[in-house]
């Protein structure tokens, strides 16, 4: 809905959040995502950045009265476009980057909404602390975007998911309202669960200006074990054996033979020929117990290895997920596109679903590769394209739709982490039942009655 408010709008905004702060030139940079790879591009009428809490409830508040749409953004590292509007008020939470406190002896930590995911992980370990949730793009996602998307990562498979850390919010609230859910006490059944709702909601249930943080102690030792195997069933195989072995690795993650191929260059242990898959693990804890996990670990990989790589000097280990985090990249860079979803199955089908997305992909005639966290049964299956040719990428829209039907057909999920955004809109309403399809709408209304929260986004 662009509703062609034009630049009447920013003058207003201005007087709210400081004319330097609002602008009706959006910069292109504000209009892209993680989902520039599959062509994706937003629409905006203004640019505001507030500087506040305040201010973010006083601009809510002038859109609301007004029937202006407002969408919020973060870091813009999304993977469902959710960040990108198509029109009226992008809400951009850039300047609310401090860290209100940080209290070592209780393990906690306040931030407002767009402290980047690696400071706080760089404000914990300089107390001896871990914040365990890396989605991958520390530097620029936000905290807040991470809790509007319920983020995960590698970790997520010990340590869980966003919304195990998240301990309170604050939040403005339709009409325009800034309110505190949650906070410090560590347990609260006082009533239902607004804070766990309002986590994972993308914006679409009020704009996150701040959020208690759960921390742990800081794990003494963390040894990554890579490890090659032959082929799929093989490497499911050693996945099962991790589960079987009782060790608790931090990360269970697995890279199929085509990632291989585009990433393995740079990968830091020598490959063999042709690398059918790979299983990446981390055990951690006290030094004593991870040491016995990555011991327990190796054996069980070592089984059926082609070549098994565990570094236990830390600048090895480092190495080691510098790769891993570049993948993506290195994925994209073979066509210059590509269309990627995370589906998530039960861990049981997780051999099935990474087959059957990779012949999904074969049947559309498009190369495709897969990588994810094996733990969690979360694929991120890939399907490379170049986005000039208009006929390929709505091959890869079409073996998407087909990768939504996989997963619900296995029991699994569209989304294990990356959300619903702008992309996936429509697609719960064929998992959920109709009765809980309906409250999730309604759910929704209650929250914003006027429909101007992240419009477009994380519709059922
Ligand atoms: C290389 C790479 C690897 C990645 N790996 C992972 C991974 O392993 N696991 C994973 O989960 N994700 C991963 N991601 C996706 C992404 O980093 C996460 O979804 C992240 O949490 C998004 O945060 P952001 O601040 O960039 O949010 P944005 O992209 O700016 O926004 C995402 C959504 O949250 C909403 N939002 C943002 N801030 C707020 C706020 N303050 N209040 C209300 N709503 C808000 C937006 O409206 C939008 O709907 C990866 C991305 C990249 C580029």
């Amino acid at each position: 809905v662009s509703v062609g408010i034009g630049a009447g709008l920013a003058g207003d905004l201005g007087r709210i959040v400081g004319a330097d702060h609002a602008t009706d030139v959006v910069p292109s940079e504000y209009l892209v995502d993680a989902t520039y790879s599959r062509g994706v591009r937003g629409q905006a009428d203004v640019l505001v950045r507030p500087g506040s809490a305040d201010e973010v409830a006083e601009v809510v508040a002038w859109c609301y009265e007004r029937d202006v749409p407002v969408v919020t953004r973060g870091g813009g590292t999304g993977y469902a476009a959710g960040a990108l509007g198509t029109g009226g008020v992008l809400l951009s939470m850039e300047r609310l980057d401090r860290v209100r406190s940080i209290e070592p002896e209780w393990w906690r930590m306040v931030a407002e909404a767009g402290v980047t995911t690696g400071r706080v992980r760089h404000v914990a370990r300089e107390h001896g602390l871990y914040f365990p949730v890396n989605p991958g793009a520390l530097e620029q996602s936000h905290i807040g975007g991470n809790a509007a998307t319920n983020a995960g990562g590698p970790h997520s498979f010990r340590y869980g998911v966003m919304r195990q850390w998240v301990q309170g919010l604050e939040v403005v609230l339709a009409p325009g309202e800034l309110v505190q859910l949650g906070g410090h006490t560590r347990k609260d059944v006082a009533g239902y669960d607004l804070v766990r709702l309002l986590v994972g909601s993308e914006g679409t249930l009020g704009v996150i200006t701040a959020v208690w943080l759960r921390l742990i102690p800081a794990p003494e030792a963390r040894y990554p074990i890579l490890a090659v195997q032959r082929d799929l069933e093989a490497g499911c195989a050693a996945i099962e054996r991790v589960y079987a072995s009782g060790a608790q690795p931090a990360a269970l993650e697995y890279l199929d033979g085509e990632t291989l191929r585009y990433a393995g260059a740079t990968m830091p242990m020598p490959l063999p020929d042709h690398p059918g898959f790979a299983v990446l693990v981390e055990a951690d804890g006290l030094q004593a117990e991870a040491a016995a996990a990555r011991e327990l670990i190796v054996d069980v990989l070592s089984e059926d290895a082609v070549a098994v790589h565990a570094p236990t000097d830390t600048a090895s280990a480092e190495a080691v997920w510098r790769w891993r985090e570049g993948v993506a990249l290195a994925i994209t860079a073979q066509r210059g596109g590509k269309l990627s979803e995370d589906i998530a199955v039960p861990v049981d089908r997780l051999q099935e679903a990474i087959a059957e997305s990779i012949a999904i992909g074969t049947r559309h005639g498009l190369p495709s590769c897969s990588f994810g966290h094996a733990g969690d049964g979360n694929v991120h299956t890939a399907f490379l394209v170049d986005l000039a040719d208009t006929a390929e990428v709505g091959q890869a829209e079409a073996a998407c739709h087909d990768l939504f039907d996989l997963a619900r057909r296995l029991g699994g999920t569209v989304s294990g982490e990356h959300g619903v955004g702008r992309l996936k809109g429509g697609q719960l309403r064929h998992q959920w039942a109709p009765r809980a399809v309906e409250l999730h709408g309604a759910i929704r209304a209650t929250f914003d009655p006027k429909g101007l929260l992240n419009p477009g986004a994380k519709l059922a």
